[in-house]
């Protein structure tokens, strides 16, 4: 398969897919730590990304596709992972202006969309956010696209990790964002951030197993 211009559609989709269907365990677990609209924030962003695809618009480049993105969640979503998400995808559609992505576009999209983040949020790895996700997801999608990787591989290594790398926000305690006021009670809860990362970046895998759309 391969991560072309309708693979990008087809995430983007799934990923709106996926939140929606998280909703209620992210706004749990930001009501943990947080203020509590972490999955509404997420669900509203998505469905108006994907109602702007819907709009007749041709898109040749997967960066096309990522810029809706960023451009919707920044003018859509509210809270820190508006304009945190926002630059992601914003600076991840300028290191995808191609109509199809090999292995190391998969890591320069993941570099530049983690470079976002931490540009806007000057998280590092440790501190409970999101970072915590896209850190290890850059860093095991490298490995693999050095050893040769296709980028379906690449990116099923980003996926993985970013998962196991939210899972492991759970012992930590938050020095960022809004859960950072909570200090030490903000250990024993999953970061909300970095659990939708991982959904984000398992919609994209997702996206590249199957050709299938899901509806709305
Ligand atoms: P808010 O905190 O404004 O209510 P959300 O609930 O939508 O916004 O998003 C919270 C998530 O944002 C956190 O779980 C964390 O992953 C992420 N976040 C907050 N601050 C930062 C930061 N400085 N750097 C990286 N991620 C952050
Ligand atoms: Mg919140």
């Amino acid at each position: 398969m391969t991560l072309d211009v309708a693979w990008s559609e087809r995430w983007v989709r799934r990923a709106a897919e996926a939140l929606t269907a998280a909703r209620a365990d992210l706004t749990e677990l930001d009501r943990q730590i947080g203020d509590g609209d972490h999955g509404e924030n997420m669900h509203r962003g998505f469905q108006a990304v994907v109602a702007k695809l819907d709009d007749g618009t041709e898109r040749t480049q997967v960066g096309e596709v990522l810029k809706v993105v960023a451009t919707t969640l920044m003018s859509s979503v509210g809270g820190a992972s508006g304009p945190l998400y926002g630059t992601a995808f914003l600076r991840a559609s300028k290191a995808t202006e191609r109509a199809e992505l090999d292995g190391s576009s998969v890591v320069a999209m993941l570099e530049a969309a983690l470079e976002g983040v931490t540009t806007r949020g000057k998280a590092t790895t440790g501190e409970k956010t999101m970072v915590d996700a896209w850190q290890p997801a850059v860093d095991a999608a490298a490995g693999v696209a050095q050893d040769g990787g296709d980028p379906v591989a690449v990116l099923r290594a980003a996926a993985e990790a970013a998962d196991t790398g939210a899972a492991s926000t759970i012992p930590l305690v938050a020095t960022k964002g809004r859960a950072s006021y909570l200090g030490e009670r903000s250990a024993g809860h999953e970061d909300p951030g970095a659990r939708s990362t991982a959904l984000l970046l398992g919609a994209a895998l997702a996206a590249a197993l199957t050709d299938e759309v899901p509806s709305a």
